[in-house]
């Protein structure tokens, strides 16, 4: 079946356009994989960011060191920039959302990335219902799922909902980013936490971290005892 697809809708690469081979998964071939920007070690703990210098006493960089408490670690896979930043809007505003499957696949490749997933409950940071309307489809809860298929023993749970549109955080300053997503988030209708599963909530770009954390936030406040972030790119 999938040959005959493939006769019929030859796949090229989303990054170099070259013809994809029949055992290639997905949209991106090994080349286009390989130009993906992807962060590694030295990262900072908390917000996940390549970082080179010496980390604070809690283990955060200094461009984290104010950010919103929530969460508890986050891991981003790649800079939200180049090959990375590209594919993200194109699955977001020109209608290639099984980009962000492609980007799962390869983020899933890193072992840090994986590791900080593997064996977690991942919940999606939901889009508004009217932004969803517009969109089509939802990018965090599609990385979710994309990244849970890859992971053994982890699951999506829709844990939040998104109560009202927010503006975007980053060119706001502190103080009006909390105040733009105070009450942004809220349990999802009939949803609580689950006893001893850990929570990682998932969103496609992490740049502040503030509306991750304002996410975590409900959670913790619904009983989660630890939750942590991931992003497929920072920046
Ligand atoms: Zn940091």
């Amino acid at each position: 079946m999938a040959d005959w697809l493939d006769f019929l809708f030859p796949r090229d690469c989303a990054a170099t356009g070259e013809a994809l081979g029949e055992d290639a998964p997905g949209h991106l071939g090994a080349r286009g994989a390989a130009a993906l920007p992807r962060i590694g070690d030295p990262r900072c703990l908390r917000c996940g960011q390549p970082f080179f210098g010496a980390l604070l006493a809690d283990r955060a960089c200094p461009r984290c060191a104010d950010m919103d408490e929530g969460f508890g670690r986050a891991v981003c896979a790649f800079r939200s920039r180049d090959l990375a930043r590209e594919l993200i809007h194109r699955a977001k505003y020109r209608g290639e959302p099984q980009l962000i499957d492609d980007l799962c696949r390869a983020a899933l490749s890193d072992p840090v990335f994986a590791r900080h997933l593997s064996g977690s409950t991942l919940v999606p940071v939901p889009l508004h219902p009217e932004r969803l309307r517009e969109r089509g489809f939802d990018q965090a809860e599609r990385a979710a799922r994309s990244l849970a298929a890859g992971l053994p023993g982890c699951r999506v749970r829709l844990l939040l909902e998104r109560r009202r549109r927010t503006r975007q955080q980053a060119r706001l300053r502190r103080r009006e980013r909390q105040e733009n997503l105070d009450d942004a988030f809220g349990l999802a209708p009939g949803a609580g936490v689950p006893a001893g599963e850990r929570l990682v909530v998932v969103d496609d770009v992490l740049t502040t971290g503030a509306t991750l954390a304002s996410a975590a936030r409900v959670l913790v406040a619904a009983g989660a005892r630890r939750v942590d972030a991931a992003a497929l790119a920072h920046g």
